[in-house]
């Protein structure tokens, strides 16, 4: 076996890994892709080569948290690879706060101040944290590689950073920071290759997932965002609000009594298409539904994501193209046709069929701005970045 480096995108109840081998030439290569599924109910890990085929699909004994799930992974990858060395392990962690923008090897002191974050980003931080932590358990001799988030965006105008808060409460680390970085940074390093036209342009990259954000590229730079400080801000999502009034949530906290905690609950967990339907966080299970609270959860999530589209090109002073990525932007005909029907005054014309297709360019070849799908890589971005710190090639 060829020696190799492992990238991890540890959650709430899973834990997503790829195995990549040591190249010859420059670019990584998959070797193997899985995920351990059901952490604290009934666990699950399934793992394929390259091509697709099974190299393992098994039950787990009781896994109670990420750190057990870590251990689970640590026993499969030592027999599958046995005789060969891992070289590194590269990790997603969703908020680097004000210190950390560019990736970084963790020692226990950053993982430490990484812990500081937790508030920022209660979805994620802990269960993307906990993983490092286990593996500083079970594999302490491997180097690992935090690779943030928030990184891709760290060079945002002032204007752009600044939360209109005095001064004081806002110090270095209440600012505009944005996220899915690893998500906009592949697609940035893909488009000279998927849709050179626009690569050196003006594009907005709209990563549609379970969280959903939307970012402004300049010449393949981060200039804007509509996540900041937390990924709680912008577009509907899952479960999340996206831009509300402010004093929305004075009236939750001073007439109807919500306390910090609950508070957390209701815009990390309740809110968005599952707050609006009373139905499903999943905009698949939405469209199958005819419901009145199901359309309107799905209409707010495209208005809403138009009406940020004409923000950034207002932003980007006009666009060149719109990008489509992640889950609903990879998958959903639908939304995407909708939301580029809502933005045609930008000069966007949908090719209907190449919508339905499998090409990357899903707009008329007359279109004054083109639009895409182009299918993310999180986890290459973090492979490659943790080659980079780890100096291996
Ligand atoms: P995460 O943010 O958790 O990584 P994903 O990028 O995997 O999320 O996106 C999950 C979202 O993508 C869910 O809302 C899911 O319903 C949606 N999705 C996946 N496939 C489709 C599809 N064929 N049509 C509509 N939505 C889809």
């Amino acid at each position: 076996m060829d020696d190799h480096a492992l990238v991890l995108n540890a959650g709430s109840s899973s834990l997503k890994f790829s195995v990549y081998r040591q190249p010859e030439a420059k670019s990584w290569q998959v070797d193997a892709r899985g995920q351990i599924e059901g952490i604290g109910s009934s666990p699950r890990l399934s793992v394929k080569d390259d091509e697709g085929r099974v190299l393992a699909d098994q039950k787990l004994d009781a896994i109670s948290d990420g750190r057990a799930a870590v251990s689970a992974l640590a026993i499969w990858l030592r027999a599958r690879y046995a005789g060969a060395q891992l070289l590194g392990i590269g990790h997603r962690v969703v908020h680097g706060g004000a210190r950390f923008s560019t990736p970084i090897q963790v020692t226990r002191q950053v993982l430490d101040e990484l812990y500081g974050l937790v508030p920022l980003a209660p979805l994620h931080q802990p269960y993307n944290l906990a993983a490092i932590s286990a593996v500083f358990e079970h594999m302490p001799d491997v180097p690992q590689v935090a690779c943030f988030d928030t990184g891709f965006h760290r060079n945002h105008a002032a204007v752009a950073k600044v939360i209109p808060l005095p001064r004081d409460l806002c110090k270095a680390e209440l600012q505009r920071y944005g996220f899915h970085g690893l998500s906009y940074e592949y697609i940035a390093s893909a488009l000279p290759r998927e849709a050179p036209e626009i690569a050196m342009g003006r594009v907005i990259v709209a990563h549609l997932g379970n969280g959903a954000s939307l970012c402004a590229l300049k010449e393949g730079r981060s200039v804007d965002s509509t996540m900041a400080f937390t990924a709680l801000d912008g577009l509907c999502m899952g479960t999340r609000p996206g831009a509300i009034d402010p004093g929305a949530l004075l009236y939750l906290v001073q007439s109807l009594k919500l306390s910090g905690k609950d508070l957390e609950t209701v815009l990390y967990k309740q809110s968005g298409l599952l707050g609006i339907s009373g139905i499903s966080h999943d905009m698949r299970v939405l469209l199958t539904h005819t419901e009145p609270e199901a359309r309107l959860a799905i209409d707010y999530f495209v208005y809403r994501v138009a009406k940020e589209i004409g923000a950034l090109a207002a932003v980007l002073g006009g666009i060149d193209g719109l990008v489509f990525t992640a889950g609903i932007g990879q998958n959903s005909p639908e939304i995407r046709q909708r939301i580029c029907e809502a933005s045609r005054w930008l000069g966007i014309e949908l090719d209907a069929e190449a919508n339905r297709g499998k090409g990357s360019r899903i707009s008329t070849p007359r279109s004054k701005v083109s639009a895409w799908m182009i299918d993310t890589n999180e986890e290459l971005m973090i492979a490659r970045h943790t080659a980079t710190v780890l100096g291996l090639r």
